[in-house]
């Protein structure tokens, strides 16, 4: 287990000053956990287990969720900074447990400095196993327990912020939601949508997800996950994994808006400019998954986990998005940097210049 040293972290475009990443690395494990900013409270973030190509590709992956996780709790009203965890491996491989009791080792010993939960190739039951070695993992069954239907709720209320800000109407009846990733999140927001009668466009590299979701909801439509961000749909959402919008995906979005969970999106800040001055409303993805945040950490409260809480937070973080999208329009500025003034003006107030008030 080694702390990275910031002289090799800063040769990263995605290092923003990060306070501390930890690289861990055995036989079995091989981990990152990046903290980013602490400026608020201890750090929180999932823990993703992916069977990623390199070991770089998987320290960037960290870097970048670590300090979007502080942007989120500063942009959801709750006291704790940014954080993550990222193992290397297949979720599937029949070591899991193992990886996962050590990994639990490891975050036992930062002692609090770090809480840890569900992400990609993470279960509410592998929480469970985790929680019998290290009291530092949020999601508790018998609490929070699983954060995605609280990420997809949080994003089905911003798709109705878009929705009300494009056709004046926050009904989805009729109109055309694709998704892309119909996992945990997925799935869940597709059923939200679907109930209030979206015609719904669904891709997942899964196939078995797809025809199982295709069974239960009516009205829905199969697309090629390489192609589906392409699709003329009026939002599109991608709830698979990040960085989608380059610059060369980007010229292929036809729908009107972006509104999805997945975490970093936008492969640079300028992407999100350049939906901006295309004219494609794009809803900052850590404001749209900001529930699954703030369920689990609802459970860290002084006074214990309210659900009442959770709903009223996720409300207000919906209603930040419509006040976003409001000055956007009328300062003529890209929602993305409107939402990162806006959290570091809470998260780092000395060095920032508050320019903007959120709901
Ligand atoms: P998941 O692993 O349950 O689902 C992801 C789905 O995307 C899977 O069905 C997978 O087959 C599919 N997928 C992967 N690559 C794909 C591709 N190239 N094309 C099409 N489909 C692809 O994960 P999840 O928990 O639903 O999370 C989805 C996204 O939302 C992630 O980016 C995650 O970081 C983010 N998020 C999740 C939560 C949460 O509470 N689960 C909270 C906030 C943000």
């Amino acid at each position: 287990m080694k702390y990275l040293k910031k002289h090799y972290l800063s040769k990263f475009e995605e290092y923003d000053d990060h306070e501390k990443v930890l690289e861990i690395e055995d036989d079995d494990l091989h981990a990152f956990i990046s903290i980013h900013n602490t400026n608020l409270g201890p750090a929180v973030g999932g823990t993703r287990l992916f069977p990623y190509k390199s070991r770089e590709d998987a320290l960037v992956d960290v870097l970048r969720l670590s300090r979007g996780m502080t942007y989120k709790c500063a942009i959801s009203g709750v006291s704790f900074g940014g954080g993550k965890g990222v193992i290397v491996g297949d979720p599937q491989s029949s070591n899991k447990d193992e990886i996962l009791e050590k990994y639990a080792r490891i975050i036992r010993k930062l002692d609090g400095k770090f809480f840890t939960g569900e992400d990609v190739g993470i279960s509410e039951s592998d929480v469970q196993k985790m929680l019998l070695i290290s009291p530092y993992f949020i999601g508790r069954s018998t609490l929070a327990g699983d954060p995605s239907p609280y990420a997809a709720l949080s994003t089905y209320w911003c798709i109705k912020v878009v929705a009300k800000n494009i056709f004046g109407s926050s009904s989805l009846e009729g109109i055309k939601i694709g998704i892309k990733g119909i996992g945990k999140v997925g799935s869940k927001l597709a059923e939200l949508v679907g109930s209030e009668g979206a015609k719904l466009f669904i891709a997942d590299t899964d196939k078995t997800k797809l025809t199982n979701l295709q069974n239960r909801i009516a009205n829905i439509s199969i697309l090629n996950s390489d192609i589906i961000h392409q699709s003329k749909v009026d939002i599109y959402s991608p709830c698979a994994m990040g960085n989608e919008f380059t610059f060369q995906t980007i010229t292929e979005v036809n729908s009107k808006a972006i509104c999805g969970a997945a975490n970093n999106q936008l492969n640079s800040d300028e992407v999100g400019d350049w939906f901006f001055t295309h004219n494609k409303i794009y809803a900052p993805d850590y404001i749209a998954n900001a529930g699954g945040l703030i369920n689990v950490v609802d459970e860290l409260e002084n006074d214990g986990y309210k659900k009442s809480r959770v709903i009223k937070r996720i409300k207000k973080v919906a209603a930040s998005l419509k006040t976003i999208l409001k000055i956007s329009k009328e300062k003529k500025i890209p929602t993305n940097r409107i939402a990162d003034s806006f959290a570091e003006s809470i998260f780092r107030p000395s060095q920032s210049s508050k320019k903007f008030t959120l709901a």
